[in-house]
This record gives C-alpha cells, structure tokens and sequence, in this order.
C-alpha cells in the first residue's frame, strides 16, 4: 500500500462534521471577484472564490445552494457536487450556478484540507512535481503594463519575461480588429474588455500588423520563450484559419480560442486545416463538453477554469479525462488569488499539467491584498504556501475593510 493510501485511509476516519454557515464576501475594489467561506461544526473554515457578475452568483449560493447543504457531512464532496449540479442542471446550469458550485467545491476541499491537516494536493493523489512553470498573459495590472507594452514595444516584454525564465507569454494580437462594444464604466462586468461578437473579416494589413508583434517578440528572445496566442472567441471560423495559417511559421506553444468554442464540429475542422496547436477552453463549462470535444479531436491542449468549471472536483475529472487522451492540461487564472492557489494544487497532483497561467501584475499587485500569502515566481515558477487546504486565507482584516461586504447563511 502507497504512503498516500495510508495518508488517505486515515483521514476518511475523521469526523468532519457538518456544513453549518456559508458566507459570500465582495469588494468594490475588486467587483468581479466573489468569495466564499464554509464553515463546519468542528471549526474548520474553507475558503472558495469565482469571478464575474458576482451578486448573481451570491443568489445562486444563498437562494439555491445554502438550503441543499447546511447540516450536510462537510467531508462528503461529492454528494455535495453532484446534488448541487443535479438542481443547477434542471435548468441548464452554465453561468452563474457552476461558478456558485465552483467556489462552494473550492471551499469544500479546503475545509477538508483544514480539518486533517492535510495540503490539497495531498488530499488530490500527492505530489507529482514540487513547482510548476509559469506563463505571463500580459494585462495592465498592478506594478506592470504589459499589455501596452505589448503593444508598442514586445521585443521588450519578451526580454523581460524571458530574463525572469517565464515559460511564455500570451497576448491577443487581433482583438483590436474584432468588433468592439461600448460598456459604461470600465471595471465591471460589462466593462470587461473580452466582450464583443465575433468578426467576420479581418484585413490582411490588420492580420499582419499582429502579426508583428508575435514576430518581434520572436525575434528578441528566439525560442527562449514560448509564445501563446489567445483569441477571446472574437472571430469566425474562416477568419480564425486565416489567423492560424499566418502563424504557423512562429511555432507557437498554442492558439486559444480564437473562435467560438461551443461545436467540436468547427474546432475539429480549426485542427484539421492547420498545424497550429489548439488549446480547448476555460469557457467550456463542466466535463461534459470536454468529453464532446476530445472524442473528436479537437483540441491539443486541455484549458480549464477551477472556478468556472464547477471546482476542483470537476477540473481534476477534466484533467484525467486530458490524461486519458494523452494530452495536457493548463489551469487558467486571469481572475482571483483563491483560483490561483487552487490551480497550484492542482497542477502539483497532476501528472498532466503543462503550465499554469498567471498575470504577474495581480501576483505582485492586489492578490497581495486579499491573502496572507505572497505568490513569488522564481526562476519562472512558483511553489505552495506549505500548510493545511489550499495554505492561505483571507487576510485577517478582510471582512472588515473598506468596501467589503459580507452576507451569511447559516
Ligand atoms: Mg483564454
């Protein structure tokens, strides 16, 4: 028997207790952002997060998911995903119902992690790496502007990523082209800068002007750094093979999203008609259409969202199910430093992961603000905060800050 049967036999002994509080925290500062805090009637506490159109999600969780879970076994997750789901479901569950699931089963995990004393990749199989490389997607956030630097010197940023050893950097080069919205404000969800239809014509002096900047970034760092092209879903399927073909010559890790993901029909053509590697998709939302995709072919790389996918219980089912496949998987965190964290659990305990994503502003900026764990990239990876569940918690004075608001159930 492994040391981690053993580990795990002995923490199924326990008396985790029972659900008896649920509470959902917002900060203006930080208005996408929502987390979550379960407590047990043993005292252990977890902490769970997801991200946009946050008071609906609150609803999700105190109208619909309070009920079903308090005074249920805190230890029995997946009972607790699977009768979540199966209500969320009856009236087609992606949106604001899966990130409820999502921060709930984040939360879960990291009681069960608190009350054995146990870090969650131990409780997910152990350890099979002790850190994980990292890739920068390059916003304006905190200490850094990557993306105008991105846009008006790459040669730059791909030297500086690459002197930091990031495994890559993933910009959007044709965003600008597609069809743009106007949103009052610029911090909320409608704000949110992804948005838009997708574009049906993309002029080839747009396709080569962003082209450049993927070939100037080239050009600085040679293949010292990997380069990732993200599309946010912002152009047709014609456009998305014409934007694939002019970047075959570049040998990019991959190319995300750069049409809708929502028919393995049309991604498996995208596959077929270039050698561009595809990476399918945080915006896929539970394993089920993960399943859909894979068994046509058409994906390379495994994208998933631990806080949008329905948790750590879903994104480990999607990660096996890339393992089953033969391909890798690579969390996703644009968004929060809970997601970040679980993403680091998850990456240690599988054997699969490829790379997790980060933004660097946010790790050296406001993530900063939220936990009492400080990420730290070095050498182009980062390692857990050693400790019980996910190894961090809301700073102490959190719930009391400026702009903070709190609603509990119990
Ligand atoms: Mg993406």
């Amino acid at each position: 028997m492994s040391e981690s049967s053993l580990v795990l036999d002995e923490v199924a002994s326990r008396d985790l207790g029972k659900i008896i509080e649920v509470s959902t925290l917002r900060w203006s500062e930080q208005p996408n952002l929502l987390w979550v805090l379960v407590r047990t009637s043993t005292g252990a506490v977890g902490l769970g997060e997801t991200y946009y159109v946050p008071s609906a999600v609150e609803g999700v969780i105190h109208d619909l998911a309070v009920p079903l879970l308090l005074d249920r076994p805190a230890g029995a997750i997946r009972q607790a995903w699977n009768t979540l789901f199966s209500c969320a479901n009856f009236f087609g569950y992606a949106g604001a119902e899966m990130r409820a699931i999502s921060a709930i089963d984040i939360a879960l995990w990291d009681a069960f992690g608190r009350a054995t004393g146990l870090p969650l990749y131990q409780l997910l199989g152990g350890a099979c790496r002790d850190d994980i490389a990292v890739y920068n997607t390059c916003v304006n956030a905190g200490p850094h502007r990557d993306w105008d630097l991105a846009l008006e010197d790459p040669a730059e940023l791909a030297g500086q990523l690459h002197a930091l050893g990031y495994l890559g950097m993933k910009v959007w080069p044709w965003d600008r082209f597609a069809p743009q919205i106007e949103a009052r404000g610029s911090t909320g969800p409608a704000g949110w800068t992804a948005m838009g239809p997708s574009g049906s014509y993309l002029a080839p002096r747009d396709l080569a002007t962003g082209l450049a900047m993927l070939e100037s970034a080239r050009g600085a760092v040679g293949d010292g750094l990997e380069l990732i092209v993200e599309g946010h879903s912002r152009w047709d399927l014609n456009m998305a093979i014409r934007i694939a073909r002019a970047v075959e010559p570049l040998d990019v890790l991959w190319m995300e999203d750069i049409c809708q993901p929502d028919s393995p029909e049309d991604l498996s053509r995208l596959v077929r008609e270039t050698k561009v590697p595809q990476a399918v998709s945080e915006r896929l939302i539970s394993r089920f259409p993960f399943r859909d995709v894979l068994a046509r072919q058409a994906a390379h790389v495994v994208l998933v969202d631990v806080a949008w996918t329905g948790g750590l219980s879903e994104a480990r089912r999607i990660a096996e199910l890339a393992e089953t496949y033969h391909l890798p998987f690579t969390p996703h965190d644009c968004t929060g430093p809970v997601t970040a964290l679980a993403n680091l659990h998850l990456a240690r305990a599988m054997p699969n992961c490829l790379a997790v994503e980060v933004v660097r502003g946010f790790l050296e900026g406001f993530y900063r603000d939220v936990l009492d764990f400080s990420f730290d990239v070095r050498a182009g990876r980062l390692a857990l905060p050693p400790g019980p569940g996910l190894g961090a918690s809301l700073l102490p004075d959190f719930a009391e800050r400026t702009g903070v608001t709190v609603r509990t159930s119990s």
